[in-house]
């Protein structure tokens, strides 16, 4: 698309979005997918030069509803300039502090030392509080920055806003109506259809031409603005606090000063961490100039003042094209759809794939081949298909779901959310993968048997189930490429070494669906031999920690699948000998470990197994529950919250004794 084009597709697409957030409270799509698109259209705009006159970049906020009536505020109320990474905090803040060291060079009259205030940005909706008098006369939103909705009934049911302060002269108050996360939750226990999210749910509330919806959200408000006050002798931003304070305004516990870029850095991690704690929701820091005068030499575009920026914490979300969809078979037969994109870089990746889960995802999102669509960022898995960037996107075509197997083209069948392959027996991409969790290490552990070579095993072999990898003899191994008389025999020895196995491993092997590692341990704990374990009832299942109605359905029906029960009989004629567990004391029942560092003996995982098998419960934060923390080379911040803590602490030496003593 040409740019002139682009640009204009943007502003369009913008301007429904924003008319849907703003005007309607009711928002089609995440803010930091709309921020994505924003900084785009900012940067095409910068680019070419070209801004239309509708351009969002021009405007503040939304429209006014009609059904309330308007109030011009006694002075303007603009948005914030955004910052989406700590470089351009960094830009803005030495653009600052050099504006007023060349102002100091060629003025007499000198502006002070810059100094920056550090706040949370709340996530709510800007009140306009008009006070005259001493009484609160009018409440309004920010509108479109000099209209505003009145909307005095609604903020009068916010409790902690004065309706009389001390000061009698007229003044407009700016702040944020919030709705508490703990409000929300509250709200939503007792409340159908749910509120999705704080921000809408309290701009959705104070926008509500009935106050008694408001009343019943519970919402409250904090100032950090007199916006209008004439005369009004306030030099920096410390005094108006203090001036709100002493007029009965809510203001958070939260400011700090910096006078350099690095020290707001840090208490943006500080918010950072502080923001989850919290019972306000909060999207990022806003960094403000302190000193008035300086405010004033700094001034505003159109927009935004010059002398604050908003730094926005990310989930950071790029677009892309959907250009193929490829389906694969796993180990249950299930067939997923993966994407296939346009290349983007992220971070200093390339990401081509992203997961589109299920069908129903695929419909829900409404994504199409040639979509254009957000993506999320995620270090450590697969990043995952958010939505599409229009729904109303010409030139793009549905994505055909299969009706048969992509690899041995079987007819597929439907449950649920999912697609199928039937082919059990011989639909090669679900055995192979069957076959590697069959050998993995919690299971049978068979050494040697990766997924590359059991494709190799499967086709020359003609291994059509699971336990004829049992009757694989060696001569067959030495005919095939790669394999030699070493390799071989250490395959075979593996194979057999694997027939002695823990019941708890067996079961894990066996795939049951839904049945992970901690599951099978607690059945084999529960069942003590295979043969119970096979005649298990529902009602006995259902007693057991972590299994519900739906895994202990599934486990029923396993064991009462013929064609299952009949190849678990053939595989135990191989030879198989399960051990029975010895009954595990839970000696460390009750205990709260934490593992931090990196660990010489054993995996995370390993450690953490272990420990679970004891009866420990393994946690991945520090808190004043915790009862140990275990700790090896290159440990952080969780040893020094646990030393910070008093919480005691064991290295992995220290620890092995400990569970040798036990
Ligand atoms: P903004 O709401 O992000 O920032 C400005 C506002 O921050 C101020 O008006 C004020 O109300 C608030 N604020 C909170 N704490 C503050 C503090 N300590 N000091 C000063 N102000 C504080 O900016 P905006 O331009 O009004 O709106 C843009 C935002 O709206 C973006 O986050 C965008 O993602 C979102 N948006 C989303 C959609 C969507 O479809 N999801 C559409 C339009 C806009």
């Amino acid at each position: 698309m040409e740019k002139q084009d682009r640009i204009k597709y943007l502003v369009d697409l913008l301007n429904k979005y924003a008319f849907h957030y703003y005007t309607l409270d009711d928002p089609l799509i995440e803010d930091s997918e709309y921020d994505v698109l924003y900084d785009e259209l900012v940067n095409l705009e910068k680019e070419t030069g070209l801004v239309l006159p509708n351009s969002p970049t021009n405007r503040v906020g939304g429209e006014v509803l009609s059904g309330f009536e308007k109030h011009d505020h006694l002075s303007n109320l603009y948005s914030l300039g955004k910052a989406q990474s700590k470089e351009e905090v960094k830009n803005w803040a030495n653009k600052t502090i050099e504006f007023v060291e060349n102002y100091n060079k060629n003025h007499v009259n000198k502006l002070p030392k810059v100094e920056f205030y550090v706040e949370l940005k709340f996530d709510g909706l800007t009140v306009n509080l008009t006070y005259d008098n001493g009484y609160l006369v009018m409440a309004t939103t920010r509108g479109n920055g000099t209209t505003g909705e009145v909307i005095t009934s609604q903020v009068r049911t916010i409790n902690s806003i004065p309706l009389k302060i001390n000061d009698t002269r007229l003044m407009e108050i700016q702040g944020e109506g919030l709705m508490p996360i703990s409000s929300l939750e509250k709200y939503n226990k007792t409340h159908e259809p749910k509120l999705k999210n704080a921000r809408n749910a309290a701009a959705g509330a104070l926008r509500n031409l009935d106050p008694q919806v408001t009343r019943k959200r519970n919402l409250d408000a904090y100032f950090y603005n007199v916006n209008y006050l004439e005369e009004n002798g306030i030099d920096n931003q410390e005094q108006m606090m203090k001036f709100l304070s002493d007029n009965y305004f809510k203001l958070y516990p939260y400011e700090k000063h910096a006078t350099s870029f690095e020290e707001i850095s840090n208490y943006i991690d500080e918010i950072f961490v502080l923001r989850n704690k919290i019972d306000v929701l909060t999207d990022g820091v806003v960094i403000k100039v302190n000193d008035f005068k300086t405010r004033e030499k700094l001034g505003y575009t159109n927009k935004f003042p010059r002398w604050a920026i908003a730094y926005k914490f990310e989930p950071e979300r790029f677009t892309t094209v959907v250009k193929e969809v490829e389906w694969n078979v796993g180990r249950t037969g299930k067939v997923t759809p993966t994407a296939l994109l346009e290349p983007v870089e992220i971070g200093n990746v390339t990401v081509k794939r992203a997961t589109l889960n299920n069908i129903d995802d695929i419909e829900r999102k409404q994504v199409r081949l040639n979509s254009e669509v957000f993506i999320r960022r995620s270090n450590d898995v697969i990043p995952e298909i958010m939505g599409v960037v229009n729904p109303e996107q010409e030139d793009t075509e549905e994505i055909e779901i299969p009706h048969n197997c992509p690899y041995c083209h079987s007819e597929l069948f439907r449950d649920g959310v999912h697609i199928f392959c039937p082919n059990s027996m011989s639909c090669t991409p679900q055995l192979v993968k069957r076959m590697v969790h069959f050998a993995s290490r919690n299971a049978m552990n068979i050494d040697g048997l990766s997924e590359k070579t059991l494709e190799v095993l499967l086709e020359k072999l003609d291994i059509t189930s699971i336990e004829q990898i049992y009757d694989v003899r060696k001569e067959q191994l030495l005919q095939l490429e790669g394999f030699k008389q070493k390799k071989s025999q250490n395959l075979i020895d593996a194979i057999e070494k694997s027939k002695d196995v823990e019941l708890a491993n067996f079961i894990f092997a066996l795939g049951i669906p839904e049945i992970g590692e901690k599951t099978s341990f607690e059945l084999s704990q529960k069942y003590k031999t295979f043969e119970n374990l096979r005649q298990a009832k529902f009602d006995e299942l259902i007693q057991i920690e972590d299994i519900g109605n739906v895994i202990a359905d599934e486990i029923v029906e396993f064991f009462h699948d013929e064609t299952i029960s009949k190849s678990i009989d053939s595989l135990l004629s191989k030879g198989i000998k399960i051990k029975n567990p010895e009954n595990v004391e839970k000696k460390l029942d009750n205990l709260t470990f934490v593992l931090t560092g990196s660990l010489v003996n054993y995996s995370r995982k390993e450690l953490t197994d272990k420990l679970s098998k004891l009866g420990a419960k393994v946690s991945s934060s520090v808190s004043k529950n915790t009862d140990y923390v275990v700790y090896g080379e290159k440990a952080g911040s969780k040893l020094t919250k646990a030393k910070d803590l008093g919480v005691k602490l064991m290295t992995e030496d220290e620890l092995n004794s400990f569970l040798d003593n036990l």
